[in-house]
């Protein structure tokens, strides 16, 4: 059972933090290690986004960090504006209805970074305040970017022999064939033994998810995450009754009200969490108690950005009861310049560092 929420409610986090001196944001761009990395509705060969520090009067100082989710419609240029006004009133003012009026990853943003100070503040993981530990690392999964079956088996194949044990192929519905002959291509190359999930963000119609589904569950896939468009609910609770492979939302789950209307129409199997589309990791662990309470499976999903991101993350996934391992929390490994430091991967798994609050280091030349 997780904690009460309201507590790590901005209104519940300002409460209890020390009197704020300041904050930094800056704008925060990590490059991609493959700059043609691509899935079916984006490709950037970097990773935009921000890093909030907020400087507390006892000298602590809470930090977190998102990017922009341009396909969710949030971004960067917006972000930045809407921060810029809400900021400066959280901190001078511990005004929450600033936070509040924010939603998706800006309001995540802030919520994080004084979970964050708060947390240090106190001396203790952050993981403390969500609820009762209940793992002390979770299984990770790396994505495979969508490419030729070849590439795509070759850099499965690379994973695997860095200590990977979980995968997750990206499809598109460019082609069916296609799509079919990619996890062919990498269950032929890794073996039985590797866990492997897919997901085609939106790309197809139910019936031709239903399609591909009965073709690929030959090959022991675990969850067929957004094969539909994120409004198509029928579409997914049409999967759901027929599809071989146990469907898992992940568009369609971007806020508590979606979550609630997915669990009431019985559309999936599972949900994706992730903070910064939620808005927070209050309402996170909100869907997670939500998902629990209803049968539905909980995994954490993407968090793309600095470490920073993954180990708030982190601090959530160790505490939700049943969480479905593996998390997609390994994605800062294919980014460059990352000024966070602490949070290692090792033999496919991250395990929770032992620091105060997210218990990751910022780097010095940016923390004055
Ligand atoms: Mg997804």
């Amino acid at each position: 059972m997780l904690s009460d929420v309201s507590k790590i409610s901005p209104n519940g986090l300002l409460a209890d933090s020390p009197k704020m001196t300041g904050f930094k944001i800056q704008r925060l761009e990590l490059p991609k290690t493959d700059p043609t990395w691509r899935f079916a509705l984006a490709a950037n060969p970097a990773s935009p986004g921000f890093l909030l520090q907020l400087f507390g009067e006892n000298g602590v100082t809470g930090s977190a960090s998102v990017g922009e989710i341009q396909h969710l419609g949030y971004k960067l240029g917006d972000m930045r504006d809407a921060l810029e006004r809400a900021i400066p009133k959280v901190v001078s003012d511990k005004d929450s209805s600033a936070v509040e009026s924010l939603v998706g990853p800006s309001r995540a943003l802030i919520q994080m970074a004084l979970l964050d100070l708060v947390a240090r503040s106190r001396q203790v993981a952050a993981h403390n305040l969500l609820g009762e530990l209940k793992r002390d690392g979770v299984r990770v999964t790396r994505i495979l970017a969508l490419k030729s079956p070849e590439e795509m088996a070759d850099v499965a194949m690379s994973l695997v022999n860095e200590g990977y044990r979980d995968l997750k192929i990206k499809l598109d519905n460019k082609d069916e064939d296609l799509d079919f002959e990619r996890v062919a291509a990498i269950r032929s190359a890794v073996g039985p033994e590797v866990n492997l999930t897919v997901d085609s963000n939106q790309s197809y119609s139910a019936e031709g998810a239903l399609s591909i589904s009965n073709r690929i569950a030959q090959f022991n896939i675990e969850v067929f995450e957004q094969p539909v468009p994120q409004n198509d609910i029928k579409g997914m609770r049409f999967l759901r009754e027929r599809s071989p492979i146990p469907i898992e939302a992940d568009e369609a789950a971007n806020s508590v009200e979606r979550v609630e209307e997915l669990i009431r129409e019985q559309a999936v199997h599972g949900v994706s969490i992730k903070i910064p589309k939620l808005g927070g990791i209050d309402k996170a662990a909100q869907v997670a108690q939500m998902c629990s309470d209803a049968g539905v499976q909980v995994r954490i999903g993407a968090h793309v950005g600095s470490r920073l991101l993954s180990a708030a993350a982190l601090q959530l996934a160790v505490v939700i009861g049943d969480l479905v391992e593996p998390a997609e929390l390994a994605e800062f490994e294919r980014l460059e310049g990352d000024p966070v430091t602490g949070l290692v991967i090792d033999g496919g798994r991250v395990k929770l560092p032992g620091g105060t609050g997210f218990g990751v280091s910022v780097s010095e030349k940016l923390e004055a």
